[in-house]
């Protein structure tokens, strides 16, 4: 499959790898737009949030508890989660993925 992040789960392409098991991994994003700025992503190919459904919430789950995890590891003095959901959201790779970012002020509502 043609998958970007499918090609760094496998070992294709490399990352700065954050954390990873047997279900999910998360790396550093090659373009950060916050001084911690990590994608989690699940790794079971999902295109998006849209098809998040009964047969697999349960690894969406586990995304967040790494999100957890890596927030407390990292001693993160708050974060905010982002998914982008299909191209009008700006979601330019088409496999899931949870942007985990800190270290500055967050606006609200995000543009
Ligand atoms: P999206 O715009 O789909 O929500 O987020 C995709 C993210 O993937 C972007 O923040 C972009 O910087 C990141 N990205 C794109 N290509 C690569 C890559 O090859 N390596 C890493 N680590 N991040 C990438
Ligand atoms: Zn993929």
């Amino acid at each position: 499959m043609d998958c970007l992040f499918c090609k760094i789960i496998n070992g294709d392409i490399p990352c700065s790898k954050v954390y990873e098991d047997d279900k999910v991994l998360a790396f550093n994003d090659i373009e950060p737009q916050a001084p911690v700025h990590i994608l989690i992503i699940p790794k079971e190919h999902i295109k998006s949030a849209a098809e998040i459904d009964e047969s697999n919430s349960v690894l969406i789950a586990h995304v967040f508890e790494v999100a957890s995890k890596i927030a407390k590891d990292m001693k993160l003095d708050g974060f905010r989660i982002v998914n982008n959901c299909g191209d009008c959201a700006g979601q330019t790779v088409k496999h899931i993925h949870f942007h985990l970012m800190s270290g500055r002020e967050f606006t609200w509502p995000a543009g």
